[in-house]
């Protein structure tokens, strides 16, 4: 008789962890609480789904903090080239963009769901939506069935894949990490990650609404700088966003909060000190009557070249040939090296990821199961691995998720 794999969750892993499951000759049930499938893979990537990176796999551990080493092994059983070969044979071919990050060469997050849904669909695997799971009963350390509201269903193995607590609109309320906390696991506190960060009322009131297209971030928590990256950002009407913050909010915990947390922005990361003045000066010259504000806003946003006037104390009536050298080279200084206070990180609502969940100490890295419970797996963001931006958390879900649906289906109950 074919070993029967109850799976919680019908997420990236979720799906994955049922086909592969089916795959390897077990009849399954996937159990997903919200009417449809995948609600929160179809919103990824701006609907384009950045699915994985381009990198060597043996680069991608960096990407995950201190617990990316737990990777190794689901990544060397289920790579990036494994994952694009995957959908390429389910039809999709991929394209790569900005940061090697890869998309369907469509553009479309749909297809990428199709994809796996098709996949399971092939497998046979039983979909049982608007069903949430509710508990997972054991005995003897092993579990005997997953029990919702409606139904018992006896197993000889379980994978719980219920994502973590962020965008819970999509259905990932965080359901998993009381089941899984109910049986004895350990689930390190969650905080929202790659998440917009707020910013003091007075500056959100003067540059909400402008971007930057490329700028250097650091972030200093007190005395110390924690990071620094390049990339896109925006000011918003609560503080600051885009790629570049999203990353670097994953390093603000919620115990920071009054702990001085600000951002030095370099506005110009492309030139040195010296190319700035020598364009500057070069403006000046052609454009002496015009007043500073606007010579400046030839490099910058209008209401950010104001902005910058304004912290150097000069006045914004000045005009270009009357600022001093010395003015000057208070401005090129502010422009590499602007100054915004951090107030917090904005809520799991907002995060793109949850960080924190199962403890990883609990769990084997070979096959994902569950090192108290024999036959329970556990795959995807449920899990204690939180990636930056780049195509990494789905590709950790789609791993996980492969490992624990080929390990759950090796599991015959003694
Ligand atoms: C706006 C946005 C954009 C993103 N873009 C990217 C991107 O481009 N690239 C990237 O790598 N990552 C991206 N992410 C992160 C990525 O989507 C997640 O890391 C990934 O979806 C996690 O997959 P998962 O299957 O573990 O969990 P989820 O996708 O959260 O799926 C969990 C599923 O379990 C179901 N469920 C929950 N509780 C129960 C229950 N009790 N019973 C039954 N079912 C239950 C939920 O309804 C849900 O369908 C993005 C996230 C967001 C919010």
């Amino acid at each position: 008789m074919k070993p029967k794999v109850i799976v919680i969750g019908g997420g990236p892993a979720g799906m994955m962890a049922a086909g592969q499951a089916a795959n390897n000759g077990a009849e399954v049930i996937l159990l997903e609480k919200m009417p449809a499938l995948g609600r929160k893979l179809l919103l990824t990537g701006n609907g384009r789904c950045n699915f994985t990176n381009n990198r060597d796999i043996d680069e991608f551990y960096e990407y995950y903090g201190k617990n990316g080493q737990f990777l190794r092994n689901v990544f060397a059983r289920f790579s990036n080239r494994d994952l694009i070969d995957f959908f390429k044979s389910q039809g999709v071919d991929t394209t790569i963009g900005e940061n090697g990050n890869i998309f369907p060469d469509t553009g479309r997050s749909k297809d990428i769901f199709n994809c796996l849904l098709d996949f399971i669909q092939e497998q046979k695997v039983q979909i049982l939506t608007n069903w949430p799971a509710k508990s997972v009963t054991i005995e003897n350390n092993i579990v005997v069935d997953v029990v919702t509201n409606t139904e018992v269903f006896k197993c000889n193995s379980a994978i719980i894949a219920t994502g973590g607590c962020s965008y819970p609109k999509t259905g990932s309320t965080g359901d998993g990490y009381k089941i899984i906390n109910a049986i004895g696991h350990a689930v390190v506190p969650v905080r929202p990650g790659l998440v917009p960060l707020t910013g003091e009322e007075l500056v959100i009131r003067k540059l909400h609404g402008i971007s930057l297209p490329k700028v250097k971030v650091r972030l200093y928590i007190k005395d110390t700088m924690l990071a620094e990256h390049w990339g896109a950002m925006l000011f918003t009407n609560f503080g600051f966003s885009g790629p570049v913050i999203l990353d670097l909010s994953c390093l603000v915990r919620p115990e920071h909060k009054d702990e001085n947390i600000r951002l030095y922005i370099d506005l110009m990361p492309d030139y040195t000190k010296n190319e700035i003045d020598r364009a500057f000066l070069k403006c000046i010259h052609e454009h002496g009557r015009m007043n500073i504000v606007n010579i400046l806003s030839s490099f910058l946003p209008l209401r950010i070249a104001s902005f910058i006037i304004e912290l150097c104390s000069i006045s914004a009536s000045m005009t270009g040939s009357e600022v001093s050298r010395g003015m000057r080279s208070k401005i090129i200084d502010k422009l590499g090296n602007i100054e915004f206070k951090v107030r917090g990180v904005r809520p799991l609502e907002e995060a793109m990821i949850t960080i924190g969940g199962v403890a990883l100490s609990e769990i084997n890295p070979k096959t994902m199961a569950s090192k108290l419970i024999k036959n329970l797996y556990l795959c995807g963001e449920i899990i204690d691995i939180a990636g930056v931006s780049g195509g990494y958390n789905l590709q950790a879900a789609f791993s996980t998720g492969y490992v624990a649906g080929e390990s759950a289906a090796m599991t015959v109950r003694a």
